[in-house]
């Protein structure tokens, strides 16, 4: 089973704001067993999410959907609405929720952030959630809530967009709770200086063939200059066998073979 993620927001879609939480997540869900089948990223508009929580929910191979995004004070944060009408739910306020964003008010008072305690239109929006979650997630960084939904077969998370936000409610509440347990495919790679990849060609075929259950792929570094042939499978003692084979395929070019830890992001 995989999971998938749907990161929302206009800024993300034109450009302005590297979608940051979903390369997080990717790291993060690939180390506890739950690794990712897809990532979309949508506008926020309440059709399009709509449409995208709606297909990934029915995908029979995706166990989690996360939602990063749109789930803030103003208008344009659309989500919770969005997932209501995906769910057919109605939006309930959450007593939790509105009470702990009059306590965050009243401290921003007291520090003269803010002139006034009184809860907005906007603050009312944060603590009006489809009915029926599962849990609420706690938001320590910011005001927002997370929730999660059991929904046949899939879990639904929802996240706030802000990046220290999403990173401390995964942390502390989603990853305890929900993903601990799982077990890591194991990764193994190789790296090669100035190596060309296309003479991989053969042994990359050859490994398809004779190991179709370890993933192997092939990312040059344009910077580093160097090829990573990287190996995953659920079989430690297959992927090693991978790896020996394009070690050996390796020297047998000329080229050195570093073996680095497992996984290293950048490429
Ligand atoms: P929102 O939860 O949609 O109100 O987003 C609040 C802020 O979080 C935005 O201004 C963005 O800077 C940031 N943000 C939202 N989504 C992402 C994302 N997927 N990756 C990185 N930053 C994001
Ligand atoms: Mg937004």
């Amino acid at each position: 089973m995989a999971a998938t993620i749907i990161a929302i927001g206009d800024e993300l879609l034109a450009g302005y704001t590297l979608d940051s939480n979903s390369n997080w997540m990717a790291q993060r869900l690939r180390r506890l067993g739950h690794p990712l089948k897809r990532v979309t990223q949508v506008r926020d508009r309440e059709a399009e999410i709509v449409e995208q929580v709606r297909r990934d929910l029915a995908d029979p191979e995706v166990s989690e959907v996360f939602c990063s995004g749109g789930l803030g004070p103003t208008p344009d944060d659309r989500t919770f609405a969005a997932l209501a009408s995906a769910l057919g739910r109605e939006l309930v306020e959450e007593e939790s929720v509105r009470e702990r964003i009059e306590r965050r008010l009243e401290r921003m008072k007291e520090a003269g952030l803010v002139a006034e305690a009184e809860l907005n239109e906007g603050h009312l929006r944060m603590a009006r959630i489809p009915a029926g979650a599962t849990a609420v997630l706690r938001n320590r960084v910011g005001t927002a809530p997370g929730a999660v939904y059991e929904l046949e077969g899939t879990r639904l998370f929802v996240l706030p967009g802000v990046p220290p936000e999403l990173k401390d409610i995964f942390s502390e509440e989603v990853e305890p709770r929900y993903l601990a347990g799982g077990s890591a495919a194991t990764v193994r790679e190789i790296r090669l200086q100035f190596a060309v990849e296309g003479r991989f060609y053969p042994v990359l075929k050859e490994l398809e063939e004779t190991h179709p259950e370890v993933a192997v792929g092939s990312y040059p570094n344009f910077d580093s200059k160097e090829l990573v042939l990287r190996c995953t499978g659920a079989d430690p003692v297959r992927v090693a066998d991978a790896i020996a084979i394009l070690t050996r395929f390796a020297e047998s070019l000329g080229y050195p073979v570093r073996q680095s830890a497992a996984g290293t992001v950048g490429c």
